[in-house]
């Protein structure tokens, strides 16, 4: 689960890490009435999405009257925002956060993150910061810095103050940026996060050490134990699809092919896209109805797969070892009766009941192909939707 950039300053000062004063916005006049309040020269107003880059995209303005934050507010309000991250269909801006403006020295790049090689969270720090991390890795790894933090003893002193070093930070600044960086590292910890970015990290001509922008990311699993964090969630950011399988507990990950496809068991689901990949087709989705799936949960599925407008045809390769064929087979008429099954339907069942699941399929009257291995599954769904 991601947060906006407004929740994630707002949590990340509760751990002591120094941010700019902002007050969140969902209409131009609040914008306006929030540069009053804030009472500074100058204020920037920042497209709230869960996505980088939108300074170049035109996301991020610096305004110095309420006049002219209104008029960004206008502009960006209800706008779909496309930027290197959000994808060609861009997201839409329903809030802004609307920051005292700061004067800004330099940008650096501070981050941490779950690293799965050293399993053990890692810190990222670069003396070059608001460019795009990932190009500066490639053409200069050595100006990254990384130290691996104990998952126990967290971070140590001479780590923090090695970071400092390598950040050019130094004096009084090196202790206010060694005091950010346990703070930084204390907030991924305690929040369980998969990734906690300062993008850029800046100093001010005023020689402060703050987080201009903030990227939060949490471990789904970590979640339950974390009800203040979930409440910070915006399904408007979320791909519908997978807010709705979530409801139902089923593991649903949308992807760019054709083929929706359904399947029990993480395992034979990435071996069903294997194979259809294999006989030339692409799957539209991931989508795992778990080893003991009800027949509810499965015409659910079936609504989830035919809602995709991208879906051209459906595989269902079911094996039933605790999932029993029938119940399988009892979801997807129930559901091919309540959606129009307007696309090719081939179904694949082995297992436990499965003369009962395959009895009932022929008996519904369902206009859908049946197939005895996975291979034959396959080869028929990529044929028919070609
Ligand atoms: P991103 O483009 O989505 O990563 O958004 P950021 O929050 O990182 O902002 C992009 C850029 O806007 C920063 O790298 C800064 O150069 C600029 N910016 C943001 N806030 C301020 C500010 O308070 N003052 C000044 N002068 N520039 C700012
Ligand atoms: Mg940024």
């Amino acid at each position: 689960m991601n947060i906006h950039e407004y929740q994630a300053k707002q949590l990340l000062a509760k751990f002591g890490v120094p941010v700019s004063r902002g007050i969140p916005c969902t209409t131009a006049d609040e914008v306006g009435k929030a540069f009053v309040a804030l009472n500074e020269p100058l204020a920037v107003v920042k497209a709230q999405i869960h996505a980088g880059g939108r300074g170049k995209a035109g996301g991020v303005k610096l305004v110095r009257s309420a006049d002219e934050a209104i008029a960004v507010a206008k502009d960006l309000i209800g706008k779909t925002l496309v930027t290197h991250q959000t994808g060609p269909e861009g997201r839409v801006v329903r809030t802004l956060y609307v920051e005292a403006g700061s004067d800004i020295d330099r940008e650096m790049y501070l981050a941490v993150l779950m690293d799965r090689a050293a399993a053990a969270p890692v810190v990222i720090a670069a003396a070059e910061g608001g460019v795009d991390i990932e190009e500066l890795a490639e053409t200069k790894p050595e100006a990254i810095a990384r130290h691996r933090v104990h998952p126990v003893k967290g971070l140590m002193p001479f780590q923090a103050r090695a970071l400092c070093k390598h950040l050019g930070l130094s004096g009084d600044q090196a202790k206010q940026g060694g005091k950010l960086i346990g703070a930084l590292v204390k907030a991924f910890m305690a929040s369980d996060c998969s990734l906690a970015e300062i993008n850029p990290l800046i100093t001010t001509k005023q020689g402060e050490v703050k987080a201009l922008d903030a990227k939060m990311g949490f471990d789904d699993n970590a979640l339950f134990r974390h009800k203040d964090i979930v409440e910070l969630r915006d399904l408007n950011e979320e791909d519908p699809k997978e807010v709705e399988a979530k409801k139902f507990d089923l593991s649903y990950i949308a992807l760019t092919g054709d083929i929706g496809c359904l399947v029990n068991g993480a395992g034979l689901a990435m071996a069903t896209m294997d194979v259809v990949q294999q006989k030339g087709g692409m799957p539209a989705n991931f989508l795992d109805v778990g080893g003991g799936a009800t027949a509810e949960q499965v015409t659910n599925a079936f609504k989830i797969l035919l809602s995709d407008e991208n879906v051209k045809g459906i595989l269902v390769n079911i094996f039933g070892g605790i999932m029993r064929c029938d119940t399988i087979a009892e979801g997807v008429i129930t559901a091919a009766k309540e959606v129009n099954l307007s696309v090719p339907l081939v179904v694949r069942l082995e297992g436990t009941n499965v003369e009962q699941g395959r009895k009932m399929l022929e008996e519904s009257g369902i206009d859908l192909h049946t197939a005895s291995s996975l291979d034959e599954a396959a080869e028929k769904v990529v044929a028919a939707v070609r």
